[in-house]
């Protein structure tokens, strides 16, 4: 499966000039909403995901997938379709820390954590750490795109559809800027 050419299609890979959450600019931009509008393609990248998964981690059983919310819900949810998993997700409290509030985990229960990007995974690593302490045993983190370039190695196995680290500059040491591109801020 070609990924990169499908999410190309899908609009979900975009390239510009753009301002990051971070406040840096990048000439590359994913906008993985622009996926979760086609369930179909959806579907087919998670069915993908999960073959990926299998081959990581062979037959063993997984019991559930765990996300977190929101962006990673959707995936999640197709991705326990396509393993038959159930599919349950973490939530931020009134402080806005990532927590357990809907669902239970049995002891022993085998979870992979999904999300739909990874950047420097500190969601994906709050969620595991989530999961650990309701005495789930983490088997595996599954992402649609790895923007991570390596720098996030969890303990359990991290698989991917794509691995996409685009260059990111400061603003005054940004080329794009240097030669007047306009600057575009996409939704997060
Ligand atoms: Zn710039």
């Amino acid at each position: 499966m070609d990924v990169a050419a499908l999410l190309a299609e899908a609009g979900a890979l975009l390239e510009g000039h753009f301002e990051l959450r971070s406040g840096l600019h990048s000439a590359r931009y994913f906008q993985c909403a622009r996926i979760m509008e086609d369930p179909k393609l959806l579907e087919r990248l998670c069915g993908e995901l999960a073959q990926r998964l299998r081959a990581v981690i062979g037959g063993m059983p997984v019991d559930t997938v765990a996300a977190p919310a929101m962006g990673g819900i959707i995936v999640g949810y197709e991705l326990a379709r396509a393993l038959g998993a159930r599919s349950i997700f973490v939530e931020k409290d009134s402080e806005g820390r990532l927590m357990l509030r809907r669902f239970q985990i049995r002891s022993g229960e085998k979870v992979v954590v999904a999300e739909d990007v990874v950047t420097r995974g500190g969601r994906v690593q709050e969620t595991t750490d989530i999961i650990r302490r309701h005495g789930g045993k983490v088997v595996a983190t599954a992402v649609i795109v790895d923007r991570s370039g390596g720098a996030f190695v969890p303990e359990e196995p991290l698989v991917s559809l794509l691995e996409s680290a685009p260059e990111v500059w400061r603003p005054e040491e940004c080329p794009l800027c240097a030669r007047g591109e306009p600057l575009v801020h996409p939704g997060s």
